[in-house]
């Protein structure tokens, strides 16, 4: 992932827990973990991921 400051103290020592990751009708969500070092906070970070370009495919040759 990118570099990320911590959002409660501006630190840079977090740690990244194991992702988890949601599933939905037009996609899914995966969602960071983060912990921070410095301050003891946690803070999650959603990324949203859509499946319909993915199964968009060129149908030239059926
Ligand atoms: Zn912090």
């Amino acid at each position: 992932m990118e570099p990320l400051m911590c959002p409660f103290c501006g630190g840079t020592n977090i740690i990244e827990a194991e992702e988890s990751k949601i599933e939905l009708d037009a996609g899914y969500w995966i969602i960071y973990h983060w912990a921070c070092l410095d301050c003891h906070e946690t803070f999650d970070k959603v990324v949203a991921t859509p499946t319909g370009e993915i199964y968009e495919e060129d149908e030239h040759w059926s």
